[in-house]
């Protein structure tokens, strides 16, 4: 299975506003930080070579949905997480695309998301989904994410599935 690859697109972390909580300005640098879906207490440290584009918190500023951590990269496209390196294990861990899926001619229809939700614009894939994906129970995800390809497979879709590293 292919490793999934962040594009750095940063939407992920434009959502995390309200769920990473900084409680505590330890220096100007670091920071004990909660995230509030898990109560997972976490100690960010900004990354030396980002300290710049973090002391710079206007976009940051105009966005109250976003992560306190978030900037735009300035080495060109996407963003980075300016504590990548001690950021919660949430940050590490998530996925936003569990699959993509294709039809008979090769053409992306679909991709299943972090939530094990169907992100998809064409109806035949949605219907197939609800009827008998979406009732798919799976003890693991990556249990549920075999039944779910095996299931996509036998309507003719191929799929391409992610690992978790
Ligand atoms: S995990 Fe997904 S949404 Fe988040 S930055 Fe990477 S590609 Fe974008
Ligand atoms: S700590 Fe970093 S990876 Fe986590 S939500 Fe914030 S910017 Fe994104």
């Amino acid at each position: 299975m292919p490793s999934f690859a962040c594009t750095r697109c940063g939407k992920c972390c434009m959502n995390f506003g309200e769920l990473i909580r900084i409680e505590r300005e330890l220096s100007g640098t670091e920071f004990s930080c909660r995230f509030l879906i898990t109560n997972e207490v976490f100690r960010a440290r900004v990354m030396p070579e980002w300290r710049e584009i973090f002391s710079d918190t206007a976009e940051v500023d105009a966005h109250p949905a976003w992560c306190r951590f978030l900037r735009r990269s300035p080495e060109g496209p996407g963003f980075v997480c300016t504590v990548h390196d001690s950021n919660a294990s949430i940050c590490r861990e998530f996925r936003c695309c569990l699959m993509r899926i294709y039809d008979r001619t090769g053409r992306q229809v679909g991709k299943i998301g972090g939530n094990r939700g169907l992100i998809s614009e064409d109806e035949c894939l949605n219907q197939f989904f609800r009827e008998h994906v979406a009732v798919i129970e799976g003890s693991s995800l990556k249990d549920w994410l075999g039944k779910a390809g095996k299931a996509l497979s036998s309507a003719g879709y191929r799929v391409v599935i992610y690992d978790e590293d």
